[in-house]
């Protein structure tokens, strides 16, 4: 951990964390603002957002921000976690296996968030049917103590497996963020359909999560469809609503469907 974290006071360390976090917020609500300013005719939904819906996101993003802070500045100030040595291969390997159990845990939590017992936490996400930039951090206290358990206390526990790099989940952290914040703005970024089965193994496009929001029932995956695969979770027909977002045709209901190509 650098000296900076690791000779601050509680206050200090926290004021970082603040920065850390509220910092990454926002530096990347406003790419997603833009790029949907900027791609109107890449809309995935050409619904109107609820009443007030960015008057509650952001209440959301505050309380996520206020459990990321205090979660961080407990966890690193505990000195619990075990730092390896900086180098190319420790960090690597770090980001590379917080991103996967992020994404295996991810969808454990989000299938279990859609159980009848947990789904009244999970409704304040899914308040927004449309999403924004803002949707993807707008969520009830109790989901986003959940989400910490995947941002650190998973990254915890491997320290005690080996040594963890400090900078591999820095970086990892920040590409989650980056991913879910941007990743829920109404607004489609994918290039081409060719192969989207097959690439989106490693990463989404956007309409595919904008569909979790609009169905419900299916895609609880987390940047990959992997899982969703994996377990049956998939809708068919994303592929084709893609290409139908991506020939400027927005959907003009929660519920369209197509035949899946
Ligand atoms: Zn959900
Ligand atoms: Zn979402």
């Amino acid at each position: 951990m650098p000296d900076i974290l690791a000779e601050a006071s509680l206050p200090e360390l926290a004021l970082l964390m603040l920065a850390f976090f509220g910092g990454l917020t926002l530096f990347n609500v406003p790419i997603g603002f833009a790029l949907e300013r900027l791609l109107p005719h890449r809309r995935v939904f050409a619904v109107p957002l609820a009443e007030g819906q960015y008057r509650f996101e952001l209440v959301g993003n505050l309380v996520f921000l206020v459990v990321a802070v205090t979660t961080f500045t407990a966890v690193l100030s505990s000195g619990l976690v075990r730092f390896g040595e900086t180098s190319l291969l420790r960090d690597g390997l770090t980001f590379f296996a917080v991103s996967a159990s992020f994404q295996v845990y991810y969808y454990g939590l989000h299938r279990a968030m859609h159980h009848r017992a947990l789904v009244r936490f999970h409704r304040w996400h899914h308040r927004s049917q449309v999403t924004t930039p803002l949707t993807g951090q707008s969520m009830h206290f109790v989901e986003a103590c959940a989400w910490m358990i995947g941002y650190a206390g998973i990254p915890l526990a491997m320290s005690y497996v080996a040594p963890i790099g400090f900078w591999g989940w820095t970086a990892y952290l920040m590409v989650n963020i980056g991913g879910n914040i941007v990743g829920h703005s109404n607004v489609e970024l994918t290039r081409s359909v060719a192969g989207i089965r097959w690439k989106s193994i490693n990463a989404n496009p956007f309409v595919y999560h904008a569909l979790h929001h609009a169905r419900w029932t299916g895609h609880y995956s987390f940047q990959a469809a992997t899982m969703d695969r994996l377990f049956g979770t998939e809708w068919k027909d994303w592929p084709a609503l893609l290409q139908r977002v991506m020939d400027g045709k927005p959907l003009r209901s929660l519920k369209e469907r197509a035949e899946p190509s």
